[in-house]
């Protein structure tokens, strides 16, 4: 079995065809007819950014799940490559970008003034015909360019340059903030960051995590030069994988602006995510906030 785009090619398989890729075979098929014909299945969680000095949350990411009707939750790290590999992401970003922008007006009628950040996948950038379509959508929910973020990946953006470039500085244009999202992993050099149209860099998680390990006067080092770089440039640097009230007190000493993870929230459902702002705002996320005061 191969995959080139949207042609598809089947093939007989011997021996080597492991379970592995049968389920895969399996799953690709379901995922394809669930996104023609139950696209209701794909449902979002939203999991707050906070700002580490007021502690309020300034936006929320929007992560996908696909409530599969035998296999239960299946999470995207299940479904996105394969959906990236097949050219069904093609298919996938307009529903979650379509969802969170319907949830994003939802929230401002009701007084909430967060943005919504949408994670996007290469060849989603590679498609020329995506900020036209992503101007539609704002329109279409009623949103504000700047209420919507972005999130790229630095690798996304370099395996074809020439292309998803011009795309970039067209959503940058609209007024949209652009992310670069899982930011140290990839091969660029921070020096690339500059020429990059992005408001927003996120720490990946790894460096996060490294602050408690042994090596963590390398993660220290490595996130104090992206918070200076990100001073000079003038991005909000965004540290993702938070879990800790220690890890929290180091980024916020390191300059980062913004933290996301579990120590905050875990992803949440539209509706616990209305009953978590609705605490948070009366109390303004009591752990940031008790820690600013106490400084
Ligand atoms: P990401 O964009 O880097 O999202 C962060 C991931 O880290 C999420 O996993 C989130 O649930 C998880 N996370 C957040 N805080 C913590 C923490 O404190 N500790 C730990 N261990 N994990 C934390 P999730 O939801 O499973 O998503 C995984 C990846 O799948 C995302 O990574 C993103 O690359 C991709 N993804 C999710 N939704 C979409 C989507 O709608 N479109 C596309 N193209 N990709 C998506
Ligand atoms: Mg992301
Ligand atoms: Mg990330
Ligand atoms: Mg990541």
């Amino acid at each position: 079995y191969e995959a080139k785009g949207n042609d598809f090619r089947v093939a007989v398989y011997g021996p080597e065809m492991d379970s592995g890729r049968i389920e895969r075979l399996a799953l690709l098929a379901d995922l394809r007819l669930a996104l023609i014909t139950h696209p209701e299945q794909f449902v979002l969680q939203y999991q707050p950014k906070v700002d580490v000095h007021s502690g309020s949350v300034t936006s929320v990411e929007a992560l996908v799940r696909w409530h599969h009707p035998t296999l239960g939750v299946v999470p995207p790290d299940r479904f996105i490559p394969l959906a990236e590999s097949t050219g069904l992401i093609a298919n996938l970003t307009p529903l979650v970008l379509d969802a969170a922008l319907r949830e994003c007006a939802g929230w401002t009628a009701e007084g909430i003034a967060i943005s919504v950040a949408v994670n996007l996948s290469a060849r989603n950038i590679s498609d020329e015909n995506l900020p036209g379509r992503v101007a539609q959508a704002l329109a279409t929910a009623g949103v504000s360019a700047d209420q919507l973020i972005l999130e790229i990946t630095e690798s996304s953006v370099m395996g074809d340059p020439a292309q998803t470039l011009p795309v970039l500085h067209q959503l940058h244009d609209l007024g949209i903030c652009l992310s670069l999202d899982d930011f140290g992993t990839g091969y660029s050099s921070l020096s690339y960051l500059q020429r990059l149209p992005v408001g927003e860099v996120k720490i990946d998680r790894s460096f996060v995590l490294g602050l408690a390990g042994d090596n963590r006067a390398n993660s220290r080092a490595l996130i104090r030069s992206i918070t200076g770089l990100g001073a000079n440039l003038g991005l909000r640097i965004v540290a993702e994988g938070v879990e800790d009230q220690p890890t929290l007190d180091e980024l916020r000493s390191l300059g980062c602006d913004i933290v996301q993870g579990y120590y905050i929230s875990r992803p949440l459902g539209a509706t616990d995510l209305r009953t978590w702002l609705a605490r948070e705002s009366a109390d303004a996320v009591p752990r940031l906030r008790l820690l600013t005061s106490s400084r």
